[in-house]
């Protein structure tokens, strides 16, 4: 069945709001999901011909019609295209033929077509240009396709006729391509459940109804714990050292809450962006307590029991499919494969973190000392001190930068550009493919031989109709079983100008172009068979790879000149100021390695439970972990604490947070082949190409990452990029 969509979340490190989308899969927040069976699977009687979905697109590279299609016609479509896969699938099980590769796995490839051009024109406009009508169908549909992917994947004479195809695989003389797609789809079924018997099956059931449940129950504390946990104050002399703005918008706070005074609502994590400007210690420690405890005060919003008996239940799931552990399960089809390998990798990097961090600390505390303080550095300094020491070290002022990074510029000199150096593609605008909303611009991607490769979408000004952060994703996979070429789209939140005026944007921000456009490539380069297997429908701890990796040649100095010129007279970048961004870039690698690290262990130990384990408590457990894994370091605390890891808890993350920092290492050390090979080349470009961006899921990740780089992946390239210090 097409659509092993990866479900990446804004990302902790460096890389900011740069995320890749499922694509055939509707996106959607926590356990909602999860809400299983509330979908009767009936077709609407409003879907007929006139449904601008009813046929296949008949748009230059069957691009969403975009000109026809009306919000209402969304929902109809989608609940039709269930119930169309619905009855292709159960033709497929219930084929009187014998099964064979081409009547079973080939035929589910093929099947669900309505749904997944009605879905991926839908999750774009649903979370890049919503409104009312969208947001309501998207919670209604919500356990409908939760259901509809739970009745395939539990559908016992399907499951039959793929096992029969699995278990004679070898002796089929398929290609590695089909092998594998074998593999992977046989295992999603194995994972979901499929192979149990009868009475395994119900208690798996009624695992994940609580499992589900207690998800619910815990972002809902979680937020109502957020709330409650914000900093309100009358006290202006308390909030010395905000801006005017930040004050106005504290005030503004209050207000809406029909309160007096000032009111910082609490973040996420445990660092709350506002102590990097507060003044007042107490106003800081308050603020840090606030965030540190909030989900641990006894009340009603009180998660430690919650998360306590989500991991045994996590566990007794695992040992119901045959893992030893939830991570073990997770982990089967990722590239590290096994949480033995994540854990390797996270205790090779301690040393490295702690040394960088440790020195990064005293630079703070000598701030500190200087001023005659009186104190040693507590986590609720670290930011107000650090943003003094950035200061002093860099002072990098971001009006001075961004008149070299017009927008524009930086898309077509500078991304686009550079893609054509590596793998000689270019760019044609095309002004008549329908969009969403008139500022989508839209451009067809030749490759060298000048034959059509893609379409591309973006999507990138800030608009209120529109979710935070930037991603990527696809309106149509690649897949020469269908005949399709990729349709990829990104999507970012630049602040727009004034009309008239340029788009001038930092330089973070235009990392995140590169960032986004690296996952834009992994979908246009694609060139896979399957749909299933096609382009960014790869594992987690790979799927950020391309996308980081693209990000290194913002920086690189033939692109970066060829891009960043002043935007009136066309002047480059004082070398100066190219130094102070290049320096300024790993400015707190150390912090901010440790605080993931630490988050990603307390993951990683939570989900290595065996099913045995008694009920934890979940501050001992906490404490025990970060001593055991050599993070506990009081003035850097984990980025999130286990009570408040949403992550991990409500977000489909668990035993999956190290893929962040796995993804830097593999961006890292694949750069330093090309440093290594004469870095910017069209063959090396081409190489990569062949090797890694086209071929999707099709290999096995660590036996094609191996292939391309000639050894396995090592943390040495991260330490050199990144300023990070060897461990003492
Ligand atoms: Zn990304």
């Amino acid at each position: 069945m097409a659509g092993a969509g990866t479900r990446i979340l804004r990302a902790a490190l460096g890389i900011k709001f740069a995320i890749v989308k499922p694509r055939n899969r509707l996106i959607v927040v926590g356990a909602v999901a999860q809400a299983i069976g509330a979908w009767s699977g009936a077709v609407g009687a409003d879907f007929g011909p006139s449904n601008p979905f009813y046929a296949p697109s008949k748009l230059p590279f069957n691009a969403p019609p975009f000109d026809r299609i009306k919000d209402h016609d969304y929902k109809p479509a989608i609940e039709a295209g269930m119930a169309q896969q619905l009855a292709e699938i159960k033709q497929i099980a219930a084929d009187p033929a014998p099964p064979t590769f081409d009547n079973t796995f080939v035929a589910m490839e093929r099947s669900g077509r309505l749904l997944d051009r009605a879905l991926a024109a839908f999750n774009c406009v649903s979370e890049a240009n919503t409104n009312p009508i969208l947001q309501e169908a998207k919670t209604a549909l919500a356990p409908a396709l939760a259901a509809h992917r739970d009745a395939i994947h539990l559908n016992a004479k399907l499951f039959a006729r793929l096992t029969a195809v699995y278990r004679q695989r070898a002796a089929l003389k398929l290609d590695a391509e089909s092998l594998r797609l074998i593999e992977v789809e046989y295992d999603e079924f194995v994972h979901s459940g499929a192979n149990l018997s009868a009475a395994d099956k119900e208690q798996l059931k009624k695992l994940n109804q609580e499992s589900s449940a207690l998800s619910d129950a815990f972002a809902n504390k979680l937020l109502a714990a957020a709330k409650a946990g914000r900093y309100l104050t009358a006290d202006r002399a308390a909030l010395a050292g905000l801006g005017e703005a930040q004050l106005a918008a504290a005030a503004q706070d209050a207000k809406s809450r029909n309160t007096e005074g000032y009111l910082i609502p609490l973040q996420n994590t445990t660092q709350q962006p506002v102590l990097a400007s507060l003044s007042v210690r107490a106003t800081r420690e308050s603020i840090f307590r606030n965030s540190w405890d909030r989900t641990e005060r006894g009340d009603a919003n009180d998660t430690r029991s919650t998360i306590a008996r989500l991991a045994q239940i996590r566990a007794q799931q695992a040992k119901l499919l045959g893992f030893p552990s939830h991570a073990a399960w997770v982990l089967k089809d990722q590239m590290a494969k096994t949480p033995e390998a994540a854990l390797e990798f996270m205790a090779a990097l301690v040393p490295v973190a702690t040394a960088t961090v440790l020195s990064e600390a005293k630079d703070i505390q000598a701030v500190i000392d200087a001023q005659r303080a009186g104190f040693a550095l507590q986590p609720w300094d670290w930011a107000f001190y650090g943003e003094q020491v950035r200061k002093a070290k860099y002072d990098l002022d971001e009006a001075e930068i961004k008149p070299y990074f017009e927008l524009n510029n930086v898309l077509e000199a500078g991304v686009f550009f550079a893609a054509n150096q590596l793998y000689g593609i270019s760019f044609k605008e095309r002004k008549d493919i329908p969009v969403y909303e008139p500022e989508v611009r839209v451009f067809e991607v030749l490759d060298a031989d000048g034959k059509a490769l893609a379409l591309f979408y973006c999507d990138y000004f800030k608009r209120d109709n529109k979710n935070g952060g930037a991603w990527m994703s696809q309106f149509v996979d690649q897949s020469t079983l269908l005949g399709t070429l990729p349709v990829v789209y990104n999507i970012a939140n630049l602040p727009k100008p004034a009309p008239g005026e340029p788009a001038l944007i930092s330089f973070d921000d235009v990392t995140t172009l590169f960032h986004e456009f690296g996952h834009g490539l992994h979908g246009m380069f694609a060139n896979t068979r399957y749909p299933s297997l096609s382009g960014t429908a790869t594992a987690r701890d790979f799927v950020e790879f391309p996308s980081q990796f693209n990000e290194h040649w913002a920086m690189y100095p033939s692109v970066f000149e060829h891009y960043a010129k002043h935007y009136k007279t066309g002047a480059p970048m004082p070398a100066a100021l190219v130094e102070k961004i290049k320096k300024s870039k790993n400015f707190s690698a150390g912090y901010d390695l440790t605080e993931v690290l630490a988050a990603a262990e307390l993951d990683m130990q939570w989900h290595a439970l065996p099913a045995g384990a008694p009920l934890q408590n979940p501050d001992q457990f906490e404490k025990e972990a970060l001593a055991r894994t050599h993070l506990d370091i009081a003035a850097v605390p984990p980025r999130y604490r286990s009570s408040y890891f949403l992550h991990i808890w409500s977000s489909g993350y668990a035993a999956g947070y190290y893929a962040y920092i796995w993804t830097q290492m593999l961006n890292d050390d694949a750069f330093q082949w090309f440093e290594d090979n004469g870095a910017l080349s069209r063959a090396n470009g081409d190489r990569f190409r062949r090797m890694i961006l086209s071929r999707g899921n099709t290999e096995d990740l660590a036996a094609m990452y191996l292939a391309w780089r000639g050894r396995a992946p090592s943390i040495d390239a991260m330490m050199k990029y990144r300023g990070l210090k060897p461990a003492q």
